[in-house]
């Protein structure tokens, strides 16, 4: 990885503030971004520095290949601040590990820490007025890295810029949420990109969820591509599945993105003296205790809403309902993973930095 770039940031302070016109007890997710971005470009093997500047469009050469072949990449985490005002990250680490993990299976190039980190760190330094204190309040930080080398031949770019945008989130209440699990198309494929969070995947999933919204599905559960047997992930979660008093949960594969919440919750669980149990989870023993009342609860696991609680799913055809529980482990989890989050409870496992 060739690491050019300087301990020093050049910023460009934005002349006046949106944050006065934001309302913050009414915010649709994603929709909204603070006043400065992070840049920094890639040229030709060499990094430049990072730059901190007012948030606004910028020009791109029309054969950017990340128009044409899709070379980008991207994270999603959270900022979080505490009643001292102070401003927390959740496990960055993991996020830059996975970022560049990412990068390499797209042949970007790795983004040096002290980019990705410091300039995280100073663009919130600068943003900290949009970070709203008391749970459920976060900064949804956005990493993102694109191919800006010009030229159709389908070959990776020479040109690359990293950035960083925020947009201010509220707890994220999706309704109630049914899923269909995936019969014919596939997210992933053992040797593909599944696991990367590149933007294509993203992108391939869109036409069938569109399809599963039209027949009254939120989100689908995808399922292995050769078998369609196994049960894998949402479309930005992992998935949990409580049968009688355990959880389960797929192991992470190329498949599978490695979700930061979602390992954050087998530990927590773990520590609660929770069964977890981390093994290929079938859709035939799903349903199997979903017809003998064993099935107790499903959930999705992710930054966005931490834990997304599913109300039923269908599967060739037929409907099945999950019980309402009084007292859900998806909730319990939840409320212990965000205290930690927001410094309301005790970190004791050290991830909040
Ligand atoms: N799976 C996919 C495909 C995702 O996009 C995400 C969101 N990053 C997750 C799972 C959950 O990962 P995390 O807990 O790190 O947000």
């Amino acid at each position: 990885m060739s690491n050019n770039a300087t301990e020093d940031i050049v910023i460009n302070r934005a002349e006046s503030t949106k944050i006065d016109a934001v309302n913050f007890d009414n915010l649709v997710f994603g929709e909204i971004f603070t006043d400065h971005m992070l840049i920094c470009d890639y040229k030709q093997g060499v990094w430049e520095k990072p730059i901190i500047q007012p948030y606004a469009p910028f020009l791109i050469d029309p054969s950017a290949k990340v128009f044409h072949y899709g070379q980008a990449i991207f994270e999603g985490m959270k900022a979080y601040k505490d009643d001292n005002e102070d401003v927390w990250l959740f496990r960055p680490e993991e996020n830059y590990n996975r970022f560049n993990k990412s990068a390499k299976r797209l042949a970007m190039p790795e983004v040096p820490e002290s980019v990705f980190m410091d300039g995280m760190k100073k663009l919130l330094e600068i943003e900290k007025e949009w970070v709203k204190k008391g749970i459920g309040n976060s900064l949804y930080i956005r990493p993102f890295m694109i191919a800006t080398g010009p030229g159709v031949i389908a070959a990776p770019a020479k040109f690359y810029r990293f950035m960083i945008i925020l947009s201010p989130a509220k707890a994220y209440y999706s309704g109630e949420v049914k899923v269909i699990i995936a019969e014919h198309f596939s997210r992933a494929a053992n040797g593909g990109i599944g696991a990367a969070k590149a933007a294509g995947n993203y992108s391939a999933q869109f036409y069938p969820t569109k399809l599963a919204n039209e027949m009254g599905f939120q989100q689908i559960i995808w399922t292995d591509d050769a078998t369609h047997s196994k049960l894998e992930e949402a479309g930005t979660m992992n998935v949990f599945f409580r049968i009688n008093d355990t959880l389960y949960t797929a192991p992470t594969s190329e498949r599978i993105l490695d979700g930061v919440t979602r390992k954050s919750l087998i530990d927590l669980a773990k520590r609660e003296n929770i069964n977890v149990e981390v093994r290929p989870v079938l859709v035939e023993e799903v349903i199997a205790a979903a017809e003998n009342g064993t099935l107790q609860e499903v959930f999705g696991a992710g930054t966005a809403a931490v834990v997304n609680p599913i109300v039923g799913f269908s599967y060739k055809e037929k409907y099945y309902e999950l019980p309402k529980l009084d007292n859900p482990i998806a909730l319990d989890l939840k409320k212990k993973l965000t205290a930690i989050q927001h410094k309301v409870a005790k970190d004791t496992f050290g991830w909040t930095v």
